[in-house]
């Protein structure tokens, strides 16, 4: 290893802080960052590990991973309605891989710069490949969008579309062949976290998650937290042209699709709770990001969520590849 441990952090790392509002009082350097929070906020701290082997495969492209190690960070951000602020890296390699390390500083600051996000620390050690990244973000005292808030009556809403998070998998594990897999696994690795979203969502929705395991795992964590039961419709799914596109050419049949919408997990889309009124304003706010309503919540019942395709219930298992009855 040509390079030392505080050579690395310089190079790949440490790059100056250039936005006035950073909000840093003290950067990478010294033994802590140290970070202004305005009056009349509240900090949001939330921290994942991406393990080789377990979290991703240990030959992913460096860009993509240093791109999706920060996205799936700030899509929890977005998922309580903060605004993403300040990164922490906590990085662990086998070795000192100039051409990676590059790459992947490359991806990672490319999200980073996206949404002005600043890198403020870190830690840098030897051992088997594995990420650590802490965001923090800014919400209003008191507006944080937790998941207990959801109550019956109110609309279940979910932004983007499903399930292609899920097929991209599927396509790398090589348990399914489409059409076109390049599109699925983009749409896995080179995530787009819905920031603008959850901060248009702060102060109007009842209760919000990002979905990361699959929606139904997802809102059965609202539901849970809130009390509630949810009736979710299946024609109201929102599918991704490219989706439809492999349904039309019969690569993937009607109900693997809405298998993958429900269950197929890593589409970190958001998925929300609102009442009429506040659906009628954030429709006319949300000017670029789609969002679709799937269904509504319910006081409890036996059934924590139940399927329709229009009037008609459905039973279909959600843990697994089956078939509908009526
Ligand atoms: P200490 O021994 O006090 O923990 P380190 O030598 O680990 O300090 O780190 C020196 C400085 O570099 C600290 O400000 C730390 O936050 C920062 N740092 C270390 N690794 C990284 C990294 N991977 N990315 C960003 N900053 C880092
Ligand atoms: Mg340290």
């Amino acid at each position: 290893m040509s390079l030392n441990e505080f050579d690395l952090i310089k190079r790949y790392f440490n790059r100056n802080i250039t936005s006035k509002n950073s909000g840093v009082a003290v950067a990478i350097g010294d033994d802590c960052a140290v970070l202004d929070i305005p009056n009349g906020y509240q900090l949001a701290v939330s921290t994942d590990t991406l393990v080789s082997g377990i979290h991703f495969f240990a030959d992913v492209n460096p860009y993509r991973l240093g791109y999706k190690a920060l996205a799936v960070n700030l899509s929890d951000l977005a998922a309580m309605g903060a605004l993403p602020k300040w990164i922490s890296l906590a990085i662990t390699l086998p070795e000192i891989d100039e051409r990676w390390l590059s790459e992947f500083s490359r991806g990672f600051f490319a999200l980073a710069d996206k949404f002005n996000v600043t890198l403020v620390g870190g830690d840098t050690t030897k051992g088997p490949l594995s990420i650590t990244i802490s965001v923090k973000g800014l919400v209003p005292r008191a507006k944080a969008l937790l998941r207990s808030g959801a109550k019956a009556g109110e609309l279940i809403c979910v932004s983007g579309a499903l399930g292609d998070g899920g097929v991209g998998l599927a396509c790398k594990t090589a348990e399914t062949a489409v059409n076109n897999p390049q599109i699925f696994i983009d749409a896995l690795e080179l995530t787009e976290p819905r920031v603008e979203l959850g901060l248009l969502l702060s102060g109007r929705a009842s209760s919000c998650i990002d979905i990361s395991d699959g929606l139904t795992q997802d809102l059965s964590h609202i539901l849970n937290s809130s009390c509630c039961s949810a009736k979710l419709q299946l024609q109201s799914l929102p599918l991704s042209d490219s989706l439809l596109n492999e349904l039309d050419l019969g690569t993937i049949s009607a109900d693997q699709a809405l298998q993958y919408a429900l269950t197929g997990g890593d589409d970190y889309e958001l998925l929300f709770t609102v009442n009429a009124a506040s659906l009628e304003k954030l429709r006319r706010l949300d000017a670029e990001t789609r969002f679709t309503v799937i269904g509504s919540i319910v006081k409890p019942q036996t059934q924590l969520i139940q399927l329709f395709k229009d009037k008609n219930k459905v039973s279909l298992s959600l843990d697994g590849w089956d078939h509908f009855k009526d």
